[in-house]
């Protein structure tokens, strides 16, 4: 079903220390997918030798803090960057099947928002949509080749929902005031994925309300061993995790978030 899509799990669930933009560094619970890898169900870190190469280095210059020797900063690719002119270049793999569900939100992106795809020519930094295991991509711009990965359950909707990381949003329940507004039920969730939902995986930043109507949320069976709901609205009978479209509120978050966008 393609609400699941997004919630694939691994057998084998790693710690690796990543650096957030302006939230510094945090241990990150990760699973390895094709050789990746991916938090949150839908979070694409990279591939796993580098994920675990930095993270290594991260512990190491730690550990020399801590010694007293003086330390230089190391060169880790931060989890998040704006896309310069609100512009994203893409390829496609020929393999992809069903592309019309990646043209159809790319579409719609257009339609709702500022954030430009263009064919890429020669860009350095671009995104290339490929077939994979899941639906997943990575948050922000990265340096170089970066993918939105869709499985063959990913609609045109989850597609939204992961160009939604690739411009820069997290999931909307990874908000630090998130405990205000939904209540997770861990005993529902599947063994070994409680870390999708006891982290706050993003950099701090809180653009506008708590928006239950968002693309980026969870669904209520999101990671559930039986259906049941593992992430419910404390306020009323609201429906969360919708995959259709942006909502006015993700508008209004891509808006502030290219707001003052870096080049
Ligand atoms: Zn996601």
């Amino acid at each position: 079903m393609a609400d699941n899509a997004e919630f694939v799990s691994g057998t084998q669930v790693k710690t690796a220390f990543v650096k957030i933009h302006g939230a510094g560094v945090r241990p990150v619970l990760y699973v390895e997918i094709d050789g990746r890898a991916r938090a949150e169900g839908c979070l694409d870190l990279g591939p796993t030798q580098e994920v675990e190469a930095t993270s290594r280095q991260i512990r190491e210059n730690a550990a020399a803090t801590v010694a007293g020797f003086q330390t230089f900063g190391v060169g880790i690719k931060e989890l998040r960057f704006r896309w310069p002119d609100k512009t994203v270049p893409y390829t496609i793999a020929p393999n992809l099947p069903n592309q019309n569900r990646m043209t159809d939100a790319i579409a719609h992106w257009h339609e709702k928002t500022k954030i430009k795809f263009v064919q890429r020519t020669d860009q350095d930094d671009f995104v290339t949509f490929r077939p994979g295991s899941g639906c997943s991509s990575s948050v922000g711009r990265q340096e170089g080749q970066q993918f939105v990965t869709l499985g063959p359950d990913c609609t045109t909707g989850n597609c939204i929902h992961e160009i939604g990381h690739t411009v820069g949003l997290w999931h909307e329940q990874s908000r630090r005031d998130r405990d205000l507004f939904v209540r997770v039920h861990l005993e529902n969730v599947m063994p070994g994925m409680e870390h999708n939902f006891t982290q706050h995986l993003n950099d701090g930043i809180d653009l506008g309300t708590y928006d239950y109507a968002s693309i980026m949320h969870y669904p209520k069976n999101a990671f559930s061993k039986d259906g049941s709901a593992t992430i419910e609205p404390v306020f009323g009978q609201t429906e969360i995790g919708q995959r259709l479209g942006l909502s006015a509120g993700d508008i209004k978050a891509v808006e502030e978030l290219y707001k003052a966008a870096a080049t």
